[in-house]
């Protein structure tokens, strides 16, 4: 399906992660522009507003000057992916009038493309409901080892159910963004009764989000075959997870405090059709599914996950590397299970896949399984060690796919963790 004689006119750097073969979505601000819709190509954005007044998109431009995507997004596959074919067609195609005076006409140009170091991306979409899954086997594996039983690690629903809970909305923010360490309850190993403070075991998890592209109405339910309709598209994510209050809170209902003070998404929304291409073979899942779980084809992606923690002062320092084709449940499994009693979808949702590690003690997706729960430390090139996230520590997650000397890419999500307050 990858189309390799596809080059743009606009020189794209090998490396670059929004190569011809991407085009994603997302919202930028500059010094001018409040909010507008924009994509990528190179070191470029597009601006989607003035592509549209330039007389090459049909889209209403009161849709392209939104906050966010959500209304974009609503006009549905058919109308987005138009509007994704058009401006690879611009892009790719210079005997096309417009591109033949975009090339020539500087003024234009500069209009519609400006260098991405020169905006600030946005949340590319609101967030009505969060949800995260724990899809990972390797991640499931590895903390239930740690937390129970090494020989039953797995909980029994686990291959049976993608297991999953609802997390919060609010404090979704977009990459680049810092925030305050969160204090809460812990209960020490060695106290009886909990203590209050800030989080000691501020954690990371590698993750990917879904963005939910069509609405379903109460009591409908989106099956596996019809799942890729509703889903617009993929950013990274970062679940950050304060394991002493994890730990203390989460008997019987699951993660609460631990988890709902931040989460770190990626501003560019990769489509699920610029994915395609990349779809690949998950693990088999043994023991068979229920019928609404199961599923046709290769339906897992190879996307190449990497983590970077810089201290304040120091360098990056790669301390993890995954991949999302180690995802025990797919998106669409995932989807159908959410929805398989009748729970209803909005455009704009976000469901998170859980933390992604894979077999390899390199490939794990949190601090708390590189480290062992401390017990590991990881030592940084200053010299300093980590078992959790410090304070002033920024994270840093890429992502990106890359097939037949194509490749495209995710960018950055990127956090820093302030002192408490
Ligand atoms: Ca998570």
């Amino acid at each position: 399906m990858l189309n390799k004689n596809l080059k743009s006119w606009i020189e794209v750097d090998a490396n670059s992660d929004f190569s011809i073969h991407n085009i994603p979505f997302g919202i930028y601000k500059d010094n001018k522009v409040k909010h507008r819709a924009c994509s990528a190509i190179g070191e470029y954005i597009i601006d989607l507003v003035e592509l549209a007044d330039a007389g090459f998109l049909s889209v209403d431009k009161s849709i392209l000057e939104q906050q966010f995507l959500n209304e974009f997004i609503s006009l549905g596959k058919p109308s987005t992916n138009a509007v994704r074919a058009k401006i690879i067609d611009l892009l790719s195609n210079d005997s096309d009038p417009v591109a033949a005076e975009l090339k020539t006409n500087k003024e234009l140009f500069n209009k519609i493309f400006k260098k991405q170091v020169s905006v600030t991306m946005l949340l590319p979409v609101r967030v009505g409901d969060y949800t995260d899954f724990y899809s990972s086997i390797d991640h499931a594996t590895n903390i239930g080892t740690m937390i129970r039983d090494p020989k039953n690690a797995l909980m029994s629903n686990w291959k049976h159910i993608p297991v999953g809970y609802h997390g919060r909305a609010s404090s979704i923010c977009v990459s680049g963004h810092s925030f305050h360490r969160p204090k809460g309850q812990q209960k020490p190993a060695d106290s009886e009764l909990p203590v209050y403070g800030p989080a000691k075991l501020l954690d990371i998890e590698l993750e990917t989000a879904f963005i939910i592209g069509k609405q379903t109405q109460m009591g409908d339910s989106v099956s596996t075959s019809n799942a890729d309709d509703y889903i617009f598209g993929m950013v990274l994510f970062n679940d950050w997870s304060a394991r002493d209050i994890q730990t203390w809170e989460y008997v019987p209902l699951g993660p609460f405090l631990a988890k709902n003070f931040a989460s770190t998404v990626s501003p560019w929304i990769i489509t699920l059709e610029a994915l395609e291409p990349f779809r690949t073979k998950g693990y088999t899942q043994d023991p068979k599914v229920l019928p609404y779980l199961e599923y046709k084809g290769d339906r897992n992606l190879d996307i190449k996950l990497d983590v970077f923690l810089k201290p304040e002062k120091g360098e990056e320092n790669h301390i993890c590397s995954s991949n999302y084709k180690y995802m025990y449940w797919t998106m669409e499994q995932q989807l159908a299970h959410h929805t398989v009693n009748g729970c209803n979808i909005n455009v704009g949702d976000m469901m998170a896949s859980g933390t992604i590690s894979g077999p390899d003690p390199k490939e794990y997706g949190s601090m708390m399984e590189l480290t062992w729960r401390g017990t590991k430390p990881i030592t940084l090139k200053d010299g300093s060690e980590r078992k959790f996230v410090n304070d002033n520590d920024t994270i840093i997650m890429k992502g990106y796919c890359e097939k037949d000397g194509i490749k495209i890419g995710f960018g950055e999500c990127v956090a820093k963790v302030l002192p408490a307050k």
